[in-house]
């Protein structure tokens, strides 16, 4: 492809996509509105923490595959624009496609003054109809053009795990795609075809209203899982003998079920499933039907995170002025976001206890400075986070924190109590040493 491709919308996913078209040789033009963003990516710097995600996007600047800008005039140069705007949840939990409109009236007003044929792909996650009813409207609106004949439309879900963003870029395991019409879709799946070649993964070609439902069925069978586990986790906890994980492992061993997204814990945050699970459901209220699983694993999962504080009083009588050591703040390993995060739910509870909490994350402190000010002491290590503390939690399975010993515990607290909301010690070398809970243990 000899022109450019544009992406608005530089995020987790619009800057992972960009860093990663231009390492595989394209051109790539990333659009924002964020003027200080832009500024920064311009100089080589990330405004957020991905693996290799760095390196790649300074190696692009220099050779010239990369390039940021603010205005959507770059459009003339390119014939595919991808959207990969932000799309968070209202205060009522229906999605806010505010940032979808204001790119879509973008790519319109240029795509009035080209001539050529031009594809746009929405990669933002929106609820069913958004693109046929409201991205194709708006850019026919601006631009005097007709969908399917000046323009195509794609509909073509990201599910990139942050953490592994620019590996899971690299490598799908699937494209779906929605499309307007053929020529739109045989256009995404040429293009796709050049940047994966031998490593082309399954294209699913569907409606552009299938794509969009796909997405979000995916994401509430994801959390579900989770929420389901974590619910006969509590159950194991009463049986004498059991162990969630190993449950988990069995039930994983049958090819129906598969072992992914088995792992009980203190539940899951982040910046898709919390507010995708909500904007979903209020998308179905309002076709008139209840989702009652998803909104059991939605309950499910809003106790489960309190469970550690409770945890934490049963074992110290009070919270009130104790010292809990909190390791891990991010949503999950290897990313520094805190949207929604676990981490968030039970600071904000030890503090209403009136509990001083401590807190350590390898890549997460600064976003959660920004929540917490002075009201968290933030440490530099895992060791001068839970120093002096009464209760330790983890939150975050940060590799990092599974090499710590019970030594370690033992040496720097002042009572050492771990709860391990993410299993990642060994049960019986932990209880056999400290005081230690593990989610989802039956006591003998
Ligand atoms: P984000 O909030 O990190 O980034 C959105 C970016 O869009 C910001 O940089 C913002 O300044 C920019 N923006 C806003 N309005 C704009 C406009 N009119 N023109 C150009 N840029 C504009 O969002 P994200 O986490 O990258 O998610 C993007 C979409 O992808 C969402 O719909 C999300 O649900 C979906 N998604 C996210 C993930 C993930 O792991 N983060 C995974 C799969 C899908």
């Amino acid at each position: 492809m000899d022109r450019s491709v544009t992406i608005a919308g530089m995020g987790y996913v619009g800057l992972t996509m960009a860093a990663c078209l231009a390492e595989r040789g394209v051109k790539t033009v990333g659009i924002d509105v964020d003027r200080n963003r832009l500024a920064l990516l311009s100089k080589g710097e990330t405004t957020i923490y991905e693996p290799h995600l760095k390196d790649m996007i300074r190696k692009n600047l220099v050779s010239g595959n990369l390039s940021f800008i603010e205005d959507y005039k770059v459009l003339q140069e390119s014939n595919v624009t991808f959207i990969t705007v932000g799309t968070p949840s209202k205060t009522d939990d229906s999605i806010d496609l505010e940032q979808v409109r204001i790119a879509s009236e973008s790519i319109g007003k240029e795509l009035k003054t080209k001539r050529d044929y031009h594809l746009v792909v929405v990669r933002s996650t929106v609820v069913p109809g958004t693109s046929e009813n409201m991205i194709k409207e708006l850019i026919s609106q601006n631009s005097g053009k007709t969908c399917s004949k000046d323009f195509g439309l794609c509909m073509n879900p990201e599910f990139l795990r942050e953490g592994s963003a620019v590996q899971d870029m690299m490598k799908p395991d699937r494209i779906i795609m929605g499309e307007s019409d053929k020529k739109a879709g045989s256009m995404l799946e040429e293009f796709y075809n050049k940047i994966y070649s031998t490593h082309m993964p399954k294209v699913f070609r569907t409606s552009l209203e299938t794509a969009e439902m796909i997405k979000y069925v995916n994401n509430a069978f994801l959390a579900t899982k989770i929420s389901f586990i974590n619910s006969i986790a509590h159950l194991c906890e009463r049986t004498p003998r059991t162990d969630i994980n190993i449950v988990a492992e069995g039930l994983g061993l049958d090819p129906r079920i598969s072992p992914s997204f088995l792992r009980a814990g203190l539940g899951w945050g982040g910046s898709c499933f919390p507010k995708d699970l909500r904007s979903f459901l209020t998308f179905a209220q309002s076709q008139n039907i209840e989702l009652p699983v998803i909104s059991a694993a939605m309950k499910v999962n809003d106790i489960q995170p309190i469970l550690a504080v409770e945890k934490a009083k049963e074992f110290l009588n009070d919270l009130k002025e104790k010292c809990i050591a909190i390791l891990g703040l991010a949503f999950k390993p290897n990313t520094d976001d805190v949207r929604e995060a676990v981490s968030l739910k039970i600071i904000n509870k030890l503090l209403d206890e009136g509990a001083y909490v401590r807190a350590y994350d390898p890549a997460a402190i600064e976003n959660s400075k920004k929540m917490f000010g002075d009201q968290v002491f933030f440490a530099k290590s895992a060791q001068e986070c839970i120093k002096g503390s009464d209760c330790c939690i983890i939150v975050t399975e940060w590799d990092e924190f599974k090499t710590l010993h019970p030594d370690d515990f033992r040496k720097n607290m002042r009572r050492p109590f771990v709860i391990d909301g993410r299993r990642i010690y060994e049960p019986k070398e932990f209880s056999d040493n400290m005081e230690y809970y593990g989610i989802g243990i039956g006591k003998d």
